[in-house]
This record gives C-alpha cells, sequence and structure tokens, in this order.
C-alpha cells in the first residue's frame, strides 16, 4: 500500500494525460511525490493585517501592513544609492527601502494617509525592512484574498491554460485523497521528537496551504532538516572510517627532489599564502594520521604549485602521487605543467584521460604498479580498478565539486592504507560550512594572489553599448590577444538557450570575419568539445564561443577579454570564475557583463558587485546575502554534487548544524546504513550518543538514500 507516493500524476483527480505530460516536461513532476515536494517558492499572506511587532523569524512570507510614512531619506551613492522610509503602524516602526525610481518614489507617499504595504520582511541590520513593497492606499472595502503559495510555473503551462489555479486545485487534490494518510514518515521518531519538529504529513500540508506564519515556518523547517539530514547521511555513509584516528603513511623527510626544484627550477617565489599552506601540509604528513586537506585558493591563486610541491614531498619518500581532474583538457593542462616541471630533476609524470589509447594504457598501468611512474595526471580515469599503484602516498583531486563523495571514497580505497588526500577548489565556501558539508576535512586557504598581477577591469554593460563592446574585442584581437564570449548554460529552456548560443555564434563570426571562431557547449560529444577547446588552447582560434562549460580550469594566459552574455543569469560566484579565466598574464584584461537594460535594481545591484571588488570571499559572502531563501535558482550554487530544494547553505547553517549531529547518531547506532568498507568512528566529546533505530526505520532510511542520491553515485554523470 505503500506506493501513493510513487503513482504516476495522471492518475490524480484533476490531471489526467495531457496535463501529466506538461507536469513532466515543464516541472519534472511524475509522480504524486514529485508534486507534494514541489513547493511554493513563496507565500503570500493577505488574509489579515499584521503589526510589526509581530514579525519574526527567517522565513516570514510577503504580508500586509497598515499604516503611515513619517518620513524619508537617501542613502549611499552612485549605483548603490537608494531611498529609505520609515512606516509606522501606530505602534512600532519599520524601514521600506527602494533602490531604483528612487526620485518618483520619495514624491509619491504622502503623510497623513493611510497606506497599506505589502511585500517580504527581512531583519536586517537589527531592524525590520521591506525591499521594493507593494504600496496602495487603505481600502476599508477591499476583502482580503488570503494566505496562499506561488508555485512557478512556465509559459508553456500557462498558454495551454494550466495556471497557477489549476495547480492549486490537484495539489489541493494530493490533500483530499484517501490515501495521503499512508504516506510514511522520512525521519526516525527519535530525531523527530528530540528536534521537536512538525511530522511530515502536516508539514506538507501547511508548506502548501499554511495556517499561519508559524506553521509555514515550522514546517519549512522540517523540511530543510529533512533535506540536510539526507544530505549529511550520504556523506557520512561514506566517510565514517576517515575518523582523526586513521592512520597515514609518514613522509618524514624532505629530500633532494623538493629541494632540487625549490632551489633550481621554481621559476618564481613563492606567495606568503603558498608557503604557510605546504608547511600546514608538510605537518600533516608527518603526524603518521592520514591527511584529509581542503586546499581553498581563488581562481589563478597558484593551487597547481601547492599541488606539485606536496606531491614532490611524496615522491622524496618514495611514494607515489595522483591529481585528478574533472575534464579532459584540465588533466591535460596539468600535465603540461607538471612534466615541464618534473623533467628537470628526473621526476616522471605521466598521462591518463578516457581517450589514452590502449598501448599506452597498458605502459602506464606498468610503470605504476612497477613505480617507474612517480606522478600520474587523469581524469576519473584513474579510478578505474584496473589502475594500480605500487605505492600511491598522495592523491589530489582538483576542482573537488566536480566529483561526488562516493568517487573520492574509491580513489582511496585503493591501498590498504589511504593515501593523504589534497581535494583543491576555486568556490569559496565559509570555513565552518566546508568543515560541516565536507565531513572531517581540515581546511587550508590561499588568501593571495601573486604579486604583479593586473586586476581585471570588469565593465557592466548594455545591448546599447555593442558597438562599444566589439571596438574593444577588435583592439583586443589586433594585439594579438583571445577572447571568450559565454552564454548561460544550456538548460532550462533548452531550445531558447541553444537558439541564442548558435546565433551568437553566427554574429561573432560575421563582426570578426578575420579571426577564427570556435564553438563549444556542454551537449556537444566529448571529442568534438575536445577538439573545439584544444583550438584555442594552442591560439588558432582567437574568440571562443561556449557555454560555462569553460568554467573550470581552462589556463590561456593570452586570453584577454571575457564577454558574460545574460550576465543576470549567472551567480555571482559563477561570474566571478568565468572572470578568473582572464588576467593570467601581465596584460590589462578585460570582462564584460553584459545585462538586460530593463533587469531590476536588484540584478543591477547584484551585477555591480562585481565591478567593485575582484575578491572570491568577498563577492561569496554578498551573493549568500542576496539570494533568498525561497531563491529557487540559488540552490545549485554552492558547488555541491547535489541539489539543495529547500534548505540554503548560506542561510541554514543552525539547522545543518542539527542535520548533521543526528544524521551522525543514527549511523552510529545501525552500522548496516554505512557504506561497504566503512565502520562507525567513535562518538567524540559533545556528540550525541548513537541512537538504535528499528528494522521498519532503517529501511525507510536506506530508501530514502537510494531514491535521492541514486544520480550521484552515477560516474557517467561526471562531465
Ligand atoms: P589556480 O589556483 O586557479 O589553479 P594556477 O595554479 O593555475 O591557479 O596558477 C595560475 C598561474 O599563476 C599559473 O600560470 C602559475 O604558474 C602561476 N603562479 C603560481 N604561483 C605563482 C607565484 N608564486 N608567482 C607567480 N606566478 C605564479
Ligand atoms: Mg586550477
Amino acid at each position: 500500500m505503500q506506493n501513493f507516493l510513487d503513482t504516476e500524476i495522471k492518475f490524480l483527480k484533476g490531471v489526467g494525460e495531457a496535463r501529466a505530460k506538461l507536469l513532466a516536461s515543464e516541472l519534472e513532476v511524475a509522480t504524486f511525490r514529485d508534486l507534494l515536494y514541489y513547493f511554493p517558492f513563496r507565500h503570500i499572506d493577505r488574509s489579515r493585517f499584521y503589526r510589526i511587532e509581530e514579525l519574526a523569524g527567517n522565513d516570514m512570507p510577503a504580508i500586509q501592513i497598515k499604516g503611515h510614512f513619517l518620513s524619508f531619506r537617501m542613502e549611499g551613492e552612485g549605483a548603490r544609492k537608494r531611498l529609505v522610509g520609515v512606516f509606522s503602524d501606530g505602534r512600532r516602526m519599520m524601514e521600506t527601502v527602494w533602490f531604483s525610481k528612487v526620485k518618483q518614489f520619495s514624491e509619491m507617499f504622502k503623510p497623513g494617509i493611510e497606506y497599506v504595504i505589502f511585500g517580504k520582511p527581512s531583519f536586517f541590520n537589527n531592524a525590520w525592512s521591506i525591499a521594493h513593497p507593494e504600496v496602495e492606499v487603505f481600502d476599508a472595502e477591499k476583502p482580503p484574498t488570503g494566505f496562499r503559495g506561488v508555485y512557478s510555473l512556465t509559459e508553456t503551462m500557462r498558454k495551454r491554460g494550466f495556471g497557477m489555479r489549476v495547480l492549486q486545485t490537484i495539489i489541493g487534490n494530493l490533500f483530499g485523497n484517501r490515501l495521503f494518510s499512508t504516506i510514511r514518515e522520512t525521519l526516525p521518531r527519535e530525531i523527530v521528537e528530540r528536534y521537536g519538529l512538525m511530522p511530515l504529513q502536516e508539514a506538507l500540508r501547511q508548506m502548501h496551504f499554511p495556517d499561519d506564519v508559524r506553521s509555514l515556518q515550522r514546517a519549512t523547517e522540517r523540511m530543510k532538516f529533512e533535506e540536510l539530514f539526507y544530505v549529511e547521511a550520504h556523506i557520512l555513509r561514506y566517510s565514517m572510517e576517515r575518523g582523526s584516528k586513521l592512520p597515514g603513511y609518514l613522509f618524514p623527510k624532505i629530500g633532494e627532489k623538493f629541494n632540487g626544484f625549490y632551489f633550481n627550477v621554481l621559476p618564481f617565489q613563492l606567495t606568503g599564502a603558498q608557503k604557510r599552506v605546504l608547511k600546514e601540509i608538510r605537518a600533516d604528513m608527518k603526524t603518521g594520521r592520514q591527511m584529509n586537506r581542503l586546499l581553498q585558493g581563488d581562481v589563478g591563486s597558484g593551487k597547481t604549485m601547492v599541488a606539485f610541491m606536496s606531491m614532490l614531498m611524496a615522491v622524496d619518500n618514495g611514494f607515489q602521487a595522483a591529481l585528478m581532474a574533472p575534464t579532459e583538457i584540465l588533466a591535460t593542462q596539468h600535465y603540461a605543467s607538471l612534466s615541464e616541471w618534473a623533467a628537470p630533476i628526473g621526476v616522471k609524470v605521466a598521462l591518463l584521460t578516457g581517450s589514452t589509447r590502449t598501448r599506452e594504457r597498458r605502459e602506464i598501468h606498468e610503470g605504476l604498479l612497477s613505480g617507474d611512474i612517480h606522478i600520474i595526471v587523469g581524469t576519473h580515469a584513474l579510478i578505474e580498478d584496473t589502475v594500480k599503484f605500487r605505492s600511491l602516498g598522495l592523491a589530489v583531486i582538483d576542482e573537488q565539486h566536480r566529483f561526488g563523495v562516493a568517487q573520492r571514497a574509491r580513489m582511496w580505497s585503493k591501498n590498504s592504507v589511504v593515501p593523504h588526500v589534497l581535494v583543491m577548489t576555486a568556490t569559496p565556501i565559509p570555513r565552518t560550512l566546508a568543515m560541516t558539508v565536507y565531513g572531517d576535512l581540515e581546511v587550508s586557504v590561499i588568501d593571495e594572489l601573486p604579486p604583479g598581477r593586473k586586476p581585471v577591469t570588469t565593465l557592466l554593460r548594455f545591448d546599447s553599448n555593442r558597438m562599444e563592446v566589439d571596438r574593444l574585442i577588435v583592439s583586443q584581437l589586433r594585439e594579438g590577444r583571445q577572447v571568450y564570449i559565454v552564454y548561460p548554460l544550456i538548460s532550462e529552456n533548452e531550445k531558447l538557450d541553444l537558439k541564442s548560443l548558435e546565433e551568437g555564434y553566427k554574429r561573432t563570426c560575421e563582426t570578426f570575419p578575420s579571426f577564427r571562431v570556435c564553438f563549444v557547449h556542454g551537449r556537444m560529444k566529448p571529442e568534438e568539445k575536445d577538439y573545439q577547446m584544444d583550438l584555442f588552447v594552442r591560439g588558432e582560434a582567437r574568440i571562443m564561443v561556449a557555454t560555462t562549460v569553460i568554467e573550470v580550469g581552462v589556463n590561456v594566459p593570452n586570453a584577454s577579454v571575457m564577454v558574460i552574455e545574460n550576465a543576470e543569469r549567472f551567480g555571482l560566484s559563477q561570474l566571478h570564475q568565468l572572470r578568473g579565466r582572464v588576467g593570467r598574464g601581465a596584460d590589462q584584461s578585460y570582462c564584460i557583463l553584459m545585462g538586460k537594460v530593463k533587469s531590476g535594481a536588484d540584478t543591477k545591484k547584484r551585477l555591480s558587485i562585481m565591478t567593485e571588488t575582484t575578491d572570491g570571499f568577498l563577492i561569496s559572502e554578498a551573493d549568500m546575502k542576496i539570494r533568498g531563501p525561497g531563491d529557487m535558482e540559488g540552490t545549485q550554487q554552492s558547488g555541491l554534487a547535489f541539489n539543495l530544494r529547500v534548505a540554503d547553505l548560506a542561510r541554514d547553517g543552525q539547522i545543518l548544524t542539527r542535520a548533521r549531529e543526528a544524521a551522525l547518531a543514527v549511523l552510529r547506532g545501525n552500522v548496516s546504513l554505512l557504506a561497504p568498507g566503512c565502520t562507525p568512528t567513535a562518538p567524540r566529546q559533545g556528540d550525541l550518543p548513537p541512537i538504535a533505530l528499528h528494522a521498519e526505520e532503517v529501511a525507510v532510511m536506506a530508501g530514502e538514500l537510494s531514491r535521492r542520491f541514486a544520480k550521484t553515485i552515477d560516474w557517467s554523470q561526471i562531465s
């Protein structure tokens, strides 16, 4: 009888074949479960007027308040100029903020008139405020319109008469179904009780049809907890073995390879940050415990050199080292740098990717087994079972977020003793968050760029500035430089995206006829993609028109212009990554963000942060602050291998901490939930004691884990 949730959506009252097709193609809703978990992206409470003193908590819906404007003032300068209004409901005061049409608003509202302001309140700088509220004159005749969820819908759905009302009605039918009550709780009972969580059935109902703000907040918290609990359980299933007492290889000495390289080959001075991180790594390798370290460093901060010199520490102590990159292009580039550095000191480096020919592959396998090859660079081809090492001492994984937890586990299951692991990422994640999400990883940070870099000049431009942008591109091309033109990833609206990409390519070829243009997107065959990328890397193509496939790691120092089309569709951290592709040489480079003239004030404000700073940590912080919890597009931003639908890592740190603590206790109490080969770590001081579950609850959890994360363990998903 459990199959209520897995029932195909066409069987739901009010749906049928035609609407089921639309739900599947437009919203990826195929089953009752999918629809139940298709939550409103925001809620509107027009059922009554709120008092300012009632505002509380994180996830306030949009609400209405009745009162008077007391005063207005201007704050900020230039692009950050804003109008702040002080609004009183007769007892308390709050602020309203406008970022655009500032003058117009300041003259529009009159003192002494009773207004209704409507919007989502947020608590900021110790005060409640609403940004860009809807404002109308209070009308005693106007009836309240209730408390309801607003769902995202597509244009196609609306055109076919599948609007908000219809969606609300069919969702209502789910709750009316007599089998609704058979839905089973997904969280262990003891967890629900310990944390005072709202039970699942009730939470689902409140998410869609809240009784009041407090119930909605509790429901949201429960759904966030559930989501994060399973994310943590998934991570911990694989990483449990990685307690602090795991034995690791000892690399006691700094030897001739390291010193030979450092004193005779190293082509530049290490930055202070690189030296510090190398010392941290060196200290780890002397403890006899296995190193498990996350190395964060902005794009261009020189992580590869740190990786290479750490690898030399392994080689000096008679061990091998591996560097795994997420794409073939990246692996090839790493191989080129590493072999150049390694040759003068007699260290042998090899490259192994999906396209390595059979014969060469066999030679590499032999070389790794005999120990002739000291350092291997490759893609996920490295984790195949046929790849065996004589003595793998250090595994370096570049651009972490492309590999799932399970892949990492495979990398280090190659030895009886787990090798030291160094994970490198340019996606800045606040330290505490990284610790929680990545388990027992220690974190090192390179917070300093090599000297002599000219900061990239970043400009925000619009369609009306095309000519100016084209002129800049031509002048850079004439000076021998190369240019990237990037379009948003082909995804949500595939046809439209592909069309704008192809048009952009055509336009580029026509506008710059004397320069070769290459063309890359994620839906291409890998060989074709590599061929096109290679044209650019070798300098044969001078312009690359691409989607974000180039985001990770391409190093073409001769490229000096990065044009980002539809920049408003990218997250700030992603824009920052893209910008990092230029400014790698000594010359002045440019990043041009092409925005929509019509985009809103928030978007312009967001993009203007990019023109103001090049500090990746500041940018990611700003990104996290700006994105609201209900903002669906924000969820993919964190660079993790899984999608979060309700929770937001930037804002839900406290829930995350509790969810992790709970997951840890549950896994310790139910070893059958761990991945094969993993054993539970003993509780540390402050941990919850292990929680043993009923067999039934274990089965539910196992089911949830495999359902939720089936995709992330599929190796072929990795691009
Ligand atoms: P990322 O951290 O983004 O992976 P890379 O390792 O690719 O950065 O380094 C970017 C560029 O900076 C490379 O060309 C590298 O050789 C160079 N580089 C690294 N460290 C230094 C340094 N200390 N001084 C000067 N150039 C450096
Ligand atoms: Mg790199």
